[in-house]
């Protein structure tokens, strides 16, 4: 019989943290009582913070739709008005929810929609999608849709990128204070600049006890706990919670106590997860006594680079810095510096139908890196929101292939 997994204690916590966030802006949104600012996930968050505006990330409420498996049958209503079945499956899922009027948030929080924007503010650092995606409920809401837009691509990052950036960034602000009616406040901003550090700087912590053989938990689990560094980033209690869980994880990884029982294997997982089938892949991956133990995904909400001191210039640096806006070289490197770190002996690629720009498997990554560490790599087809590009059958029996392969390296 197959042992499981010690449950992490933290997700009590977690649950209670999620559910404030979304009360909070609930409440916000029906009783005007602050201004709320939706913010995609690596945007200038604490900007927006800063200057009073409650933070709602719409890329959160896409992973609800795919984990709850909602997205599939809501997809077709985005399709029915333009929004072709190949762009990004959040941005499809999220339209059709709601234009369907149907939310996880209604199961889940007892909460009818999510909450009305006042503002939009997008950043171009991830992909296009993010802007087309907001400019609809700009029009639907007749609120101001603002943004930065970053280069991409990018290799070594040169100082005018960074100018560029900040410069965006600085000259969203009277349109915020338009917005919201009130003035930036410099002290403000830096506070929350440096508690979003603090959040980074945990979080990171968290992720890299993984390093330790076996490791605590897994990538699956690491997607659920990710929840509090992206919406609620900047935030005391984001940083309480992480204190939190990373001093179980500590505790987990000294005494030995597994995320995957008799961890035999560990892999790294390169692209977005398949949210609807979380649980399943991590159920087949324990059977195989195989530990994902990191990923891009996971990584990519640590924004250490945050300096109180240089509030506009940091997170300029911070949000430019991020893998998916840098080139195949920068891409290569890091991920070896994730195999020396966590010590993976095989990566698993995801090739997301409706994402290809956290898909890196398309342009002879996974060949040229399993040449250069000498590992093997798979490719798996699929989406992260959309099931229909996902055929599970095909995928278990890949994936038990691979797992024969890492026997015998
Ligand atoms: S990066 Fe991919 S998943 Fe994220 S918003 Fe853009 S297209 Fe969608």
């Amino acid at each position: 019989m197959r042992v499981e997994a010690k449950p992490i204690e933290a997700t009590k916590l977690l649950k209670k943290v999620m559910s404030d966030h979304f009360y909070e802006l609930d409440e916000a949104s029906r009783t005007k009582s602050k201004k709320i600012a939706w913010c995609t996930s690596v945007g200038p968050a604490e900007l927006l913070r800063g200057m009073g505006f409650l933070v709602y990330f719409p890329e959160n409420h896409g992973a609800m739709l795919g984990a709850s498996r909602m997205a599939t049958e809501l997809i077709p209503y985005a399709n029915q008005l333009g929004y072709s079945p190949d762009i990004c499956s959040y941005l499809t899922s999220d339209i059709g929810s709601y234009l369907a009027k149907k939310t996880p948030l209604q199961k889940s929080y007892n909460i009818e929609a999510p909450p009305r924007p006042d503002v939009l503010v997008f950043n171009t650092n991830q992909c296009r999608d993010v802007k087309d995606w907001f400019s609809f409920y700009g029009r639907e809401f007749d609120v101001p849709v603002i943004g930065v837009f970053t280069h991409r691509s990018l290799g070594k990052i040169q100082d005018f990128h960074i100018k560029d950036v900040a410069e965006q960034i600085k000259a969203l602000i009277p349109i915020l204070e338009e917005v919201s009616g009130q003035r930036f406040d410099m002290d403000r901003f830096k506070e929350v600049v440096a508690l979003s550090k603090k959040t980074s700087e945990l979080w990171r912590a968290c992720l890299e006890t993984a390093s330790h053989i076996p490791s605590p938990w897994t990538f699956f689990d690491a997607t659920i706990h990710m929840g509090p560094a992206v919406v609620g980033r900047g935030t005391k209690e984001a940083n309480e919670y992480y204190e939190v869980l990373l001093k179980e994880l500590k505790e987990r990884a000294k005494e030995g106590i597994p995320g995957v029982p008799e961890e035999r294997h560990r892999v790294y997982w390169e692209g977005m997860p398949i949210w609807g089938k979380l649980r399943s892949l991590s159920e087949l991956f324990s059977s195989l006594k195989t530990c994902v133990v990191a990923s891009t995904y996971c990584n990519s909400w640590i924004f250490d680079q945050l300096d109180p001191e240089e509030p506009f210039e940091s997170m300029a640096l911070a949000y430019t810095e991020l893998f998916i806006v840098r080139d195949e070289d920068y891409k290569e490197s890091y991920i070896q510096n994730m195999y020396e770190f966590f010590r993976f002996n095989g990566i698993i690629f995801h090739d997301a139908k409706t994402c290809p720009n956290n898909s890196n498997n398309r342009y002879g990554m996974p060949e040229r890196l399993s040449k250069r560490l000498n590992i093997p790599c798979l490719v798996i087809n699929g989406d992260l929101n959309d099931l229909r590009c996902f055929s599970e059958e095909q995928a278990k029996t890949n994936i038990e292939a691979f797992v024969e392969q890492l026997e015998e390296v």
